[in-house]
C-alpha cells in the first residue's frame, strides 16, 4: 500500500487540530435519543493521543443511568424502526454511506489522533466504513426473506423478525470501521441499537452517531454511550430491554460478559482475540509471502484481530526467509501517525506500551533470538520498535499469547504434518493464511486448520458477503452478508395446514 500523495505531516495535523477542536472546547458526549448530553452523573474521564500523551477531550462517563435512557429510546423507537420498509431502511442507509464518505478524511484525522494508527490505513478504514454500510443498506429490503419448506398437508415458512434493541460493545483498534461493522447490519436487520464504544478510542463513535442523525437517521434509532467497561459497558450488558450484545475484544471480556448477560439469557455473537499462524512452505511464491507476511503483521501497529502473529516458517528456508524478513523489518518506517510516510504509528496506550514491552521481556527470558527490535523507539512514548523474534518454540509464551503489537513470533517446522499441529496447536482460532503452490496441500491444509477463516496465498482480503469469525478461544459467531442477519434477527416459522389433515381428537 503506497503512501498517500498530495498530503503532508503538517497539513494533516493542522485539519485534524481544526476537526478536534469543537471536542476540544464541548467534550465528547453521549448520543442519546437524538441528542448530546452529558452523563447524569456528570463525570467525565479524559482521552488523550497516543502521540505525545497530550489530553484531547473529556469524555462523558456513563454509567447505568445513562444506558437506561439509551435502552429505553431504544425500546421506544423500536416498532417504527422494525416496521419501516426494506426499501426505506436501504435509502437512508445509503445516506448515512454518502455523508461518511463526505466526512472520510475528518474521520480517519480524528481516529489517528484519538489512536496512534497510522493515517495511510486510517484513510481506507473510514472509506471502509461508508462501504460497510452501503453493502447492508443494499441488504435491508431482503433481510426478512426466510423459506418456503412445504409438507404434505401443511405448508411451512419461515420470516426473519428484528430481535429488539441491541448493543454493540467495541474495541480500540479500528475503532470506527468496527463500529460500523456491527451497527450497520443491525440496523439493516431492524434493530436499534445501544453502542459502547472503546474508552481509550472514543471521538468518533460520537461522529458516527452524529452523521447517522443528520443523515435522517430517527431519535433512538442509534444511541452512543461513552464509558469504562466495568461501568456502562457491564449495565448494557445487564439491562433487560437489551436482547442481543455484538462484542468485539479480549476473550477474557468476552467471558466476563457471557456471565453478565446470562441472568437476562442474551444472545451474543462474540469477536476476541487471535494468534494466527501465517504458513510459508519452501514450495510458495516467497516474494509474495513475504510481503503479505510484511503487511500482516505490521500494518495497524500490528494491533489486528487478524494479524498473523506466528510465522511457521518451512525449515529449508528459514534461513534465508528470516534474513528478507529481517532487512524489511528494519526499514519499516516508524513515526507520527499523521505523516502519510509513516507505517508504524505509536501504540494505543501506555497501559498496552508496557504489556507490549512485558513481552520483549519474556521473549529474553525463553532465550529466543531478537534479530530487529526487542526495545522502546528511539521517538519514546508509546513508540516501540518493529520486532522479530526468531527460531522460537509453540510452546513459549510469546508463542502462544496474544501480544497485539508490532511482534512478529517466527517457529520453523519441517513438513506439512508438524505444520498443521503447530497451526492449530493454540487457544486461539481466528484466522490462518497459508503459503503453497501445491493445490492439494493448500486444500487439506486448510480443512484441517482451526481457524474461522483461511487465506490461500493472500493477505486478509475482505469479502462482505463472507463470514467472518473465529473458532475455540477467538468467538462464537458469523458476520458478514447474511451471517449477519442470523444474529440480529429471530427466524419465524408458520406453518399453516391444507385443511386435509386429521386432527388428534380427545375427549370426545
Ligand atoms: P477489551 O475486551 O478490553 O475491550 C473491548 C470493549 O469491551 C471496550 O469497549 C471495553 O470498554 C468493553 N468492556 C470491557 N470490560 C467489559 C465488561 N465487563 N462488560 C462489558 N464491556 C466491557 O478489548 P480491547 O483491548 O479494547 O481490544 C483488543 C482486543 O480486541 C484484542 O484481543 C483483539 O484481538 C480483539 N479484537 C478482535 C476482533 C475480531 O474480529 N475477532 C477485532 C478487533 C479486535
Amino acid at each position: 500500500m503506497a503512501a498517500p500523495t498530495g498530503a503532508t505531516l503538517d497539513g494533516n495535523v493542522a485539519k485534524a487540530e481544526q476537526f478536534l477542536a469543537r471536542f476540544a472546547r464541548n467534550g465528547v458526549q453521549h448520543f442519546i435519543d437524538g441528542a448530546s448530553c452529558a452523563s447524569v452523573s456528570g463525570k467525565t474521564f479524559e482521552t488523550s493521543t497516543p502521540i505525545d500523551g497530550r489530553v484531547l477531550a473529556n469524555v462523558a462517563s456513563g454509567d447505568a443511568q445513562d444506558i437506561a435512557a439509551a435502552a429505553a429510546a431504544a425500546q421506544r423507537v423500536f416498532p417504527a424502526w422494525r416496521d419501516m420498509p426494506g426499501d426505506q431502511r436501504r435509502a437512508l442507509l445509503h445516506k448515512i454511506a454518502d455523508a461518511i464518505e463526505a466526512r472520510a478524511e475528518e474521520i480517519a484525522l480524528l481516529e489517528s489522533l484519538d489512536t496512534g494508527q497510522a493515517i495511510r490505513f486510517m484513510s481506507v478504514a473510514a472509506k471502509r466504513g461508508a462501504e460497510n454500510f452501503r453493502f447492508f443498506a443494499d441488504k435491508a429490503p431482503e433481510a426478512d426473506r426466510g423459506l418456503s419448506l412445504p409438507a404434505r398437508e401443511h405448508v411451512n415458512y419461515t420470516l426473519r423478525q428484528p430481535i429488539g434493541p441491541v448493543a454493540a460493545i467495541t474495541p480500540w483498534n479500528t475503532p470506527f470501521m468496527l463500529s460500523t461493522w456491527k451497527i450497520a447490519p443491525a440496523l439493516a436487520a431492524g434493530c436499534t441499537v445501544v453502542h459502547k464504544p472503546a474508552e481509550w478510542s472514543p471521538i468518533t463513535a460520537t461522529l458516527l452517531a452524529e452523521i447517522c442523525h443528520a443523515a435522517g437517521l430517527p431519535s433512538g434509532v442509534l444511541n452512543c454511550v461513552h464509558g469504562y467497561g466495568e461501568t456502562a459497558g457491564k449495565s448494557v450488558t445487564e439491562h433487560p430491554a437489551v436482547r442481543a450484545v455484538a462484542f468485539v475484544g479480549e476473550s477474557s471480556t468476552g467471558s466476563a460478559i457471557m456471565r453478565q448477560a446470562a441472568p437476562t439469557l442474551k444472545r451474543l455473537h462474540f469477536e476476541l482475540g487471535g494468534k494466527n499462524p501465517v504458513v510459508v512452505f519452501d514450495d510458495a511464491d516467497l516474494d509474495r509471502a513475504l510481503d503479505a507476511v510484511v503487511f500482516m503483521i505490521y500494518s495497524l501497529n500490528g494491533e489486528r484481530c487478524t494479524s498473523s502473529s506466528r510465522l511457521l516458517v518451512q525449515a529449508s528456508i528459514q534461513e534465508e526467509f528470516t534474513a528478507r524478513l529481517v532487512e524489511r523489518v528494519k526499514k519499516l518506517k516508524v513515526g507520527h501517525p499523521l505523516d502519510p510516510a509513516t507505517e508504524i504509528g505509536p501504540l494505543i496506550h501506555p497501559k498496552h506500551v508496557e504489556k507490549v514491552l512485558s513481552y520483549f521481556a519474556i521473549a529474553k527470558q525463553e532465550n529466543v533470538a531478537i534479530p530487529v527490535g526487542g526495545a522502546p523507539a528511539a521517538a519514546g512514548g508509546n513508540y516501540v520498535q518493529p520486532t522479530v523474534f526468531a527460531n522460537a518454540q509453540n510452546s513459549m509464551r510469546v508463542a502462544q499469547e496474544e501480544i497485539f503489537g508490532p511482534v512478529l513470533t517466527v517457529i520453523p517446522f519441517k513438513d506439512e504434518a508438524e505444520a498443521l499441529k503447530l497451526a492449530n496447536d493454540v487457544q486461539y482460532g481466528l484466522a490462518g493464511y497459508l503459503w503453497t503452490n501445491d493445490v492439494g496441500r493448500a486444500h487439506r491444509f486448510a480443512r484441517s486448520l482451526e481457524a474461522g477463516m483461511v487465506w490461500v496465498n493472500s493477505e486478509n482480503n475482505r469479502h462482505l458477503p463472507s463470514p467472518f469469525g473465529g473458532m475455540k478461544a477467538s468467538g462464537i459467531g458469523r458476520d458478514g452478508g447474511d451471517y449477519s442477519f442470523d444474529f440480529y434477527m429471530e427466524t419465524k416459522n408458520i406453518c399453516v395446514a391444507h385443511g386435509t389433515h386429521r386432527v388428534p381428537s380427545l375427549g370426545r
